[in-house]
């Protein structure tokens, strides 16, 4: 994501700009979510100067492909998520700023990233009530009463269910 000059803003305090991103930011995976790395993140941030630092606030939206934790299928879903984080030249290292870069300008990558990543879905499911996969023949149970026998007729499972006994 390129860097934003902010040297008009920097130690003045009630400046202001907002400033439009489309780009796409690289490392938005987490297990069964991922936001592609050719799709853009898209926004509008309000940049603001304060005595502390730059004030960025604003919505970053994109689409997100997710692998249902249930039944394994791919599907995309929109998502916004709003932001508002302080950028700080001498940033307090047990602080929760971002620096500012020392030649006056702020990269909101890191930023973006972390307010993405907080989003995605641990399990995500393409229905509230999907019904996932058969746990005998794996076949997809959204798609009808599944029609596997009711026990595999496979030697292997009936020796290791011997060995349980
Ligand atoms: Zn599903
Ligand atoms: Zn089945």
């Amino acid at each position: 994501m390129r860097a934003i000059d902010v040297r008009d803003l920097m130690g003045n305090p009630g400046a202001g700009k907002t400033v439009a991103v489309d780009e796409p930011v690289p490392g938005l995976h987490l297990g069964l979510a991922d936001v592609p790395e050719d799709t853009p993140v898209k926004g509008e941030l309000r940049l603001e100067g304060l005595t502390e630092g730059i004030l960025v606030s604003g919505v970053i939206a994109g689409h997100m492909r997710l692998s249902c934790a249930r039944c394994l299928k791919e599907f995309d879903r929109d998502f916004d998520v709003e932001v508002s984080e302080l950028f700080a030249a001498g940033p307090d290292p047990e602080g929760d700023e971002y620096a500012l870069e020392p030649e006056g300008s702020l990269d909101p990558e890191q930023m973006v990233r972390d307010a993405v990543l907080l989003t995605m879905p641990f399990s995500p499911l393409c229905q509230p009530n999907c019904l996932g996969l058969c746990e005998r023949c794996g076949g997809d149970r959204n798609l009808g009463e599944c029609t596997c026998p009711e026990r595999p007729a496979d030697h292997r499972w009936a020796a290791l269910e011997g060995l349980m006994d």
